[in-house]
Order: C-alpha cells, then structure tokens, then sequence
C-alpha cells in the first residue's frame, strides 16, 4: 500500500467511525455494548443470580414478580421465583425471530449488556456454548456450600468444562460469583478457600489474574449484586465490588467495525411488503441500505433494500447489531440459515479444510481420523470429518505435548484438520475473531469448541 492509499483509508475508517457514532446517538444508543455468557455447574445458581439482578435493576414490572412469587408459593418452590423470569422471558423469545442464541438485555451505568442464553433450562450446556462463541466476557457462578463447590469443581465438573471452553473460545474477562455464601454464614474462610482453588486453575486455563474478579454474593438474597453488601457478616471482611460494579467495568471488545461487512443469517423468512427478509447479528463492519453484497457460500449477488433494528428501520447497522435486512435480487434458494452476507469487494474465504485447534469434552469413543462430527460456526451446521490430527497442545500454554496422536479424549486440547463435502464461509480466528470461533457436536451433544487457525483450501 502506498502512503497515499493509507491516507485514503484511515480516512474512510474515521468517516465509518463518525457514522457510527452519529447512528448510534440517533438511536439512543450511546453505552457501550458488551455480550456476557453466565457459564457454571448446574444448579449453581445461575438463573436465579441473573433473575434477581434483572429485577433489581427494575427490568421486571412488580406485578409479574407478585405473580412469581404467588405462583412458586403455590407449588411450594418460591425458592426458584427468581429463576422464573428468564424462563419466562425464554418462551416470549420464541415467539419472535428466533436468534440462534436467545438473549436478555440489561444496563449497566456505562454498558449495555446483551446476555446471551438466559440459562433458565436444564439443556443449557449446549445453549452455553452457542452463546460463548458469541461472548466478550464471562460469569461463573460457583455454589460456594459444602460438598457443591467441590462436585462442580471435580474432573468433569462443569465448573472446569466451561471455564475452559471459554477461554478457548476467546473470551479474556472472566467474574467469578461465588454464589450462596449465605449457606456458609458468609465465612470469608470459605471464600478464600475456594478463590485459592480457583486462582490457579482458573491461571492453568490461560486467564490473565489481572482479567479475573472474585466477588461474594448470594443469588437468592440478593447480597451484593446491585447494591453493596450489608449483611454483618459479610461487610466485617468484604467491601469490594458488587456483581454490577464488575460487569461494568469489563473492558469493551474492539468491535470490528473497520473490518469487512459480515453477517451471519439466522433465520429467513418471507418479507411483509415484499422480497424476502433475513435476520441475524453483523459480525464485523457495517452495511448500509443500497448497499451491494454477496451471499457466500452460494456466491449470490444482491442489495439491501430495507435494514431494520428491533423493527425499527435505520439506514445503516454495525458490527455487534441484530438486524433484519431484506434483500433484492437474490433468489432465496440461494440462502439459508448460515449463510454469510458479505462484503462485495471483499469476500469471507470459501474452504473445504480447515485446521482449528480445539478442546474436547463429552465424547464417549475418543477422536480419531475419519471421524464425522458436526460443525457450528454462527447459524450454520455443517457435516465435517476429522482428516488429521496435527498435534496435541498443552491446554493453559497451547504448547505441542504430542505430534500426530492416535487419539484425542476428554479434556484434551489439540489441533485438527476438518474437512467438508463442499465449501463453507469461514475465516481464521486470527483474521476476524467473530468469524473463527466453532463448536462441534455429535448426536446432539458437543464434543468440541475452538478457534479457525488455517484454511487449508479455499
Ligand atoms: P442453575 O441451574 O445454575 O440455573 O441454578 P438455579 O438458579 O436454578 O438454582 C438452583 C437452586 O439453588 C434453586 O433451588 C435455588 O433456589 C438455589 N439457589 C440459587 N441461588 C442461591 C443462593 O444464593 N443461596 C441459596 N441458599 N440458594 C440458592
């Protein structure tokens, strides 16, 4: 690039920049946005902890909490009313477009947070990882009673699974709640305790000490969460952040927005005028109405005719926005769900192999060559075969263990080749992060999540 071309485009950069801000300010939009996935062994606590915050935060009118209450008082379970309202939420999420990740909003003093996979289910763990290949940072609830910690901590704990997938898929900032200290008589032993255990785990698994924040609190209660803590117990010894103070304080992701124009489609659907309308989240760059783009992997060309935000109609989306886009020109057996839009000029790669380096979990028979799994990157689901497996790495370093294993089991971390019967949009994890994170699963149940670290063959 000549001096004069990178004038030109430091330039145009600043011009995307401006125009986002203006956008951003029309629509009200002036927080920074922050995509956060609640990870966690069940029955940790996780729903009720995220329940309670979105109610003191006032984002649940009083009388369908009144309605909780009375309702799980009824049935004798009032200890689960709080849980309820991402459940809830959950269902009314269905009824609209269906994300491939269903999600909650909340505001922090200087964020907006889009939490993704309320965990109201019990299924949640594939949820988890949906929503984690999508996340910025990170809670992990830990039970802190007796016994509990220590079975969701164990080998094969989720506890230890999902920190890992986490970390692997990219996200840096982790909080972790240490949640029901109330059954511990808010003992800061008990704290201490399980902080020193998670401290060094939590540093084996690759996070930065400096990313990662321990807080008390109970779910159930409330303590800590939005308002500081005040029960005797606990504020002899703890006068540190409460869960809102650090989830406003994780640091904003460079968004991509300089990057070129991606949009994975979620869903699509027939348009109320006219056309045909897809929806889904700008994984990098931004589009603007009129814009030209391509449909990739089918090479489609075609023009954004109307971009709406939550059915409101903008004249352009960022890199971070769930869009509706309607489309002129392209002939919808050429989308589907997981297409990539993208920018005209500057095509996402096309490959048939691709090298990722992933870690395992779940599987019953170990992974060896040959062996067919599903691959998930965005909405797609993609038939994949595991063609080589390179190396085995050490899983906080990413240091080779072992070249060309036989076999890969639980819990280990390793680099493979896949390769697909025809082409998929994808790009290296180290190019565009948004568009290298990928999970596979077998049977219904994930075995693996990891980053695009090579396409082989576009
Ligand atoms: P999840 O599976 O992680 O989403 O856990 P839930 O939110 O469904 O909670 C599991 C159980 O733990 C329920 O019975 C809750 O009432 C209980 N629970 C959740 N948070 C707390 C807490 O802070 N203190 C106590 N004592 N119980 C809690």
């Amino acid at each position: 690039n000549s001096p004069d071309d990178e004038a030109k485009l430091m330039k145009a950069k600043e011009a995307i920049r401006n125009a986002r801000e203006l956008f951003e300010k029309e629509r009200g939009e002036e927080k920074q946005q922050v995509h956060l996935v609640i990870i966690g062994h069940v029955d940790a606590g996780k729903s009720t902890m995220m329940g309670h915050l979105l109610y003191d935060l006032g984002n649940v009118p009083q009388r369908v909490m009144h309605k909780y209450e009375q309702e799980s008082k009824k049935i004798g379970k009032q200890s689960f009313m709080y849980a309820w309202i991402l459940d809830e939420t959950g269902e009314e999420r269905t009824r609209g477009i269906t994300m491939d990740c269903g999600f909650q909003r909340f505001e922090t003093p200087t964020k907006q947070i889009t939490l993704l996979d309320a965990p109201g289910h019990r299924d949640f763990i594939p949820n988890m990882i949906c929503g984690a290949t999508q996340a910025d940072c990170s809670i992990l609830v830990v039970d802190a009673t007796r016994g509990e910690f220590e079975t969701g901590f164990e080998q094969g704990g989720q506890t230890r699974e999902h920190a890992l997938l986490v970390r692997s898929l990219g996200v840096s900032q982790i909080c972790v709640a240490v949640n029901k200290l109330d059954n511990e008589n808010w003992s800061k032993d008990r704290f201490d305790d399980i902080v020193g255990k998670l401290k060094i785990f939590l540093k084996q698994a690759g996070f930065k000490e400096s990313d990662v924040t321990y807080i008390p609190c109970s779910g159930l209660t409330g303590e800590n969460l939005v308002k500081p803590a005040s029960v005797k117990e606990l504020t002899m010894w703890y006068n540190g952040p409460t869960l809102l103070n650090v989830v406003d304080n994780f640091k904003t992701p460079e968004r991509s927005i300089d990057k070129a124009f991606r949009m994975s489609v979620s869903d699509v659907y027939k348009g109320l005028t006219s056309g045909f309308c897809l929806s889904g989240r700008i994984a990098s760059g931004h589009v603007c109405v009129n814009d030209k783009i391509i449909v990739c992997p089918s090479k489609e060309l075609g023009q954004v005719k109307n971009l709406t935000i939550d059915e409101m109609p903008v004249n352009a989306a960022f890199a971070g926005d769930q869009v509706s886009v309607t489309l002129s020109g392209v002939d919808a057996s050429n989308v589907s769900i997981g297409s990539i839009l993208s920018d005209v000029n500057n095509p996402v790669p096309l490959a048939t192999k691709i090298q990722v380096r992933i870690i395992v979990f779940n599987v019953k028979t170990p992974i060896t060559i040959g062996y067919p799994v599903l691959l998930h990157h965005h909405s797609l689901v993609e038939p994949a075969t595991v063609s080589k497996l390179k190396a085995q790495l050490h899983k906080g370093t990413g240091e080779v263990i072992k070249k060309n294993p036989r076999v890969l089991g639980n819990n280990s971390c390793a680099l493979i080749e896949l390769s697909f019967q025809r082409p998929i949009a994808i790009e290296r994890y180290s190019d565009l992060k948004e568009m290298g994170r990928v999970m596979l699963r077998v049977g219904g149940v994930t075995i693996a999540a990891g980053l695009v670290t090579d396409i082989v063959n576009s």
